[in-house]
């Protein structure tokens, strides 16, 4: 029976334990598997190879994304490294130029130095990623929508270009999820997770994802994850597991919240500019529509002059200054001295990453009560001027 999304979330990949009935997987905390003989075992041998919860999750996100294989890892960039561990010297990777700043840290101080190039490239424009493929290019890494600028790709039309070069397409697809957005079925090769935001979705566990179609891929991958070692536990499958069955319920609410926050701080009077696909006023919105099922819960954001950034954050109350997204509770961070603090103040400022970016995962709290928070952490964030009278 095929099942829909809203199912497979709680019923796909392994559906509870055959052995006992326990309606969940069980948390198989062990390092090693008995051998009757030699050279004979049950299929599991050694717990950085294989282990059934760590399977049970890979095999769910395989389900989740329309992919045949999925592999699960210790945080997202153990998930990155293993992927861009397929490259060798003298290959080269383009990339967004708004991006996770950990995933250009690895390329730019990992990879870099073994030999790995990438070029940076606006992948919103089809035409420049074009340009940029030459005959050592092997693949083009995406995030859409992008980290922090909410920039949105088309992944159809870069997928058909990455077919026509003969190159990968690989999906970072974090920021949406598979109740969104699909990728591998936009055709897409590889999607990738940072399971520790929505995946998760409690701000309670590190973890990596990995869905792909292509079965000699998929085979370099595990021999490559088993190779290099970044698996994810089987304490922490189990919470990915956990998040992933309120998956849809939580991210309808995000979605709804997020929206009406966009549309108050779009009107508000308060800011220089809201980035946020769900907008119509939004240069991604279109194709984030013609992609998705709906335009995430990332919001971005810049006040006006008259409101002091760094005083914003001093004067929330109800949402936490913290790293991280995509956890039931409202988190802002500044990403130009947190998450992106990783990518040099020169390229972050040509591509509008500014000092007074302000990036917002909104919660699933009540939504009028983080408009009241922020609409009070801005006012308290006024910059008086003196020479108006008042000042002291
Ligand atoms: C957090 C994040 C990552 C890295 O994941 P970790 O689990 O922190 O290692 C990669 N990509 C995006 C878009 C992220 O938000």
């Amino acid at each position: 029976m095929s099942l829909a999304l809203n199912s497979l979330l709680i019923h796909g990949g392994v559906d509870g334990d055959k052995t006992t009935g326990a309606v969940n997987v069980p948390i198989y905390q062990t390092s090693t598997y008995k051998q009757s003989e030699l050279g004979v075992n049950t299929g599991w041998e050694y717990s950085r190879t294989g282990n059934p919860t760590r399977a049970a999750l890979e095999a769910l996100i395989a389900d989740l994304e329309g992919g045949e294989y999925g592999l699960a890892f210790a945080s997202g960039l153990a998930a990155i490294h293993t992927v861009l561990s397929l490259f060798t010297a003298g290959d080269k990777i383009i990339i967004s130029d708004n991006i996770y700043g950990g995933t250009f840290r690895i390329l730019d101080k990992v990879f870099k130095p073994l030999g790995l190039a990438y070029e940076i490239t606006d992948t919103t424009d089809t035409a420049k990623i074009a340009a940029a493929i030459d005959s050592n290019t092997k693949a083009i890494y995406i995030e859409t929508p992008a980290n922090p600028l909410l920039s949105v790709t088309d992944i159809q039309a870069t997928a058909e270009l990455a077919r026509k070069a003969g190159v990968l397409l690989i999906v970072d697809n974090t920021f949406l999820t598979p109740y969104l957005q699909r990728p591998l079925t936009l055709g897409a090769d590889i999607v990738i997770h940072s399971g520790t935001k929505y995946l998760g979705g409690h701000s309670d566990t590190i973890s990596g994802l990995v869905a792909l179609k292509d079965k000699a891929i998929a085979e370099r991958l595990f021999f490559l994850q088993n190779a290099i070692g970044g698996v994810l536990s089987p304490f922490d499958s189990f919470l990915v597991i956990r998040g992933i069955k309120t998956l849809g319920v939580r991210m309808d609410r995000h979605v709804e919240n997020a929206q009406r926050i966009a549309e108050w701080l779009e009107t508000s009077g308060y800011v220089k500019k809201v980035y946020f696909p769900g907008l119509a006023s939004d240069p991604g919105y279109a194709v984030q529509k013609k992609q998705a099922d709906g335009p995430g819960a990332m919001i971005s954001f810049v006040l006006n002059e008259e409101f002091d950034y760094r005083a914003f954050f001093r004067n929330l109350k109800l949402i936490t200054l913290a790293e991280s997204l995509g956890g039931v509770e409202s988190l802002v961070c500044h990403p130009a001295s947190m998450t992106h603090a990783s990518i040099p103040a020169d390229i972050r400022h040509k591509t509008g990453i500014v000092d007074e970016l302000i990036r917002f995962s909104v919660g699933i709290e009540d939504v009028n009560d983080l408009i009241d928070d922020l609409q009070q952490a801005i006012e308290a964030a006024r910059i008086v001027n003196d020479k108006m009278g008042g000042g002291v």
